[in-house]
């Protein structure tokens, strides 16, 4: 980027978020589903997308109520459209919550390793970061996120569970004991939730308890529909109305919002590859645990894996390079030693477990 320009400072020299989008047969490196739509749910998004098109004219219902109706039935526990707000992903859902509850002169805090957008969706909002830590087995007591939050009184908490890239889901006394301790805004980011192993239980089931709890969701892993960006959030009434202060009017286009309700509407057929998906996920973790690899425990659609077998560590930019070199994309999440693969079909998985062989 041009030093010329009169960027503000506290962006300058940043690097902007970059999973590589190579052309590989086998791409494992963005948690995906590698599932395309079925026939019959293609057809059902292209009879509601057709309808919306002689109105494209008109600017979409700005409040999108129909699909937050939709999310609200999908979500249950007798939530309502007026606690679910969407947005394009939810990442948009999450820069909208920092817009509203962070900001210049807050901060926003995360146990990392986590995900890497909600540090830079603070950058991009002046909110400043502040990387709390899981534990060195990468998981997050009561005890030390409470400790953590004590030494930092952030404005907003970053929790994620599952969690990317370790894919392990918090224990719910995690999120009792921070939104206890914390002053501000808690955000659950549970991206992955639907994949999550039985008995592990939606911060959904909070919500009653507490206005400053925000849990956000996503269509772009289970339900397969990356491509359409629709993302969302449940929450008390209150925090709806306050990011309807900082979005963008008419954000979500009536095409958007047609093809998400479509979608929900054969969540079913969508949602039925999610399976096959966790036995792929458990697949890969089994197989290389026999291998004798180290492997965190998945709740998500992705496994995390350290690069060499045994104790010994190894440096995941080589093994990341061979295994491209064999036509499989996995990530390198910067996490030395580490490296997180997709779980996909099993033709998907074939090829990652014999390319690593
Ligand atoms: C993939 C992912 C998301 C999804 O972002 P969208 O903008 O909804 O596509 C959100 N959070 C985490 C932790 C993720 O891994």
């Amino acid at each position: 980027m041009s030093d010329s320009l009169p960027i503000r400072d506290d962006l300058r020299g940043r690097t902007p978020y970059g999973a590589p989008q190579l052309d590989v047969a086998v791409r494992l490196n963005t948690n995906e589903n590698s599932y395309p739509l079925p026939d019959d749910v293609v057809e059902a998004i292209g009879k509601a997308v057709q309808a919306e098109l002689r109105d494209l004219n008109r600017y979409p219902d700005r409040d999108a109520m129909a699909l937050r109706t939709a999310l609200a039935d999908y979500l249950g526990h007798g939530l309502t459209a007026a606690q679910v707000w969407a947005a394009n992903g939810s990442n948009e859902v999450q820069q909208q919550l920092l817009q509203a509850f962070g900001g210049p002169g807050r901060t926003a805090l995360g146990f990392g390793p986590s995900y890497s957008m909600h540090p830079l969706l603070a950058a991009g909002t002046g909110t400043r970061w502040i990387g709390a830590l899981r534990d060195p087995d990468f998981g997050l007591t009561p005890a030390a996120a409470v400790a953590q939050l004590e030494e930092h009184d952030p404005d907003v908490v970053f929790l994620c569970s599952p969690n990317n890239p370790t894919g392990t889901a918090l224990d719910p006394s995690v999120t009792g004991a921070v939104l206890a301790a914390a002053r501000g805004m808690v955000i659950v980011d549970e991206a992955y939730a639907e994949f999550a192993r039985p008995g592990t239980p939606s911060a959904v089931e909070l919500l009653p308890a507490s206005s400053r709890l925000v849990v956000t969701r996503t269509m772009s892993k289970a339900f397969g529909f990356a491509g359409g960006r629709l993302g969302y959030l449940a929450a008390d009434p209150a925090v709806v109305d306050a990011v309807q202060l900082v979005r963008l009017p008419y954000h979500l286009s009536a095409l958007t919002q047609a093809a998400a309700r479509a979608a929900l509407a054969q969540r079913d057929a969508l949602l039925a590859t999610v399976a096959a998906i966790k036995e792929q996920r458990d697949r890969i973790v089994g197989t290389l645990r026999e291998r004798g690899y180290r492997v965190a425990d998945s709740d998500a659609n992705f496994v995390l894996f350290a690069v060499s077998p045994g104790e010994a560590s190894g440096d995941q930019r080589v093994v990341w390079q061979r295994l491209l070199d064999r036509g499989v994309l996995v990530r390198d999440v910067g996490l030395a030693g580490w490296l997180r693969v997709t779980a996909g079909t099993p033709a998907e998985t074939d090829a990652f477990l014999e390319a690593l062989r």
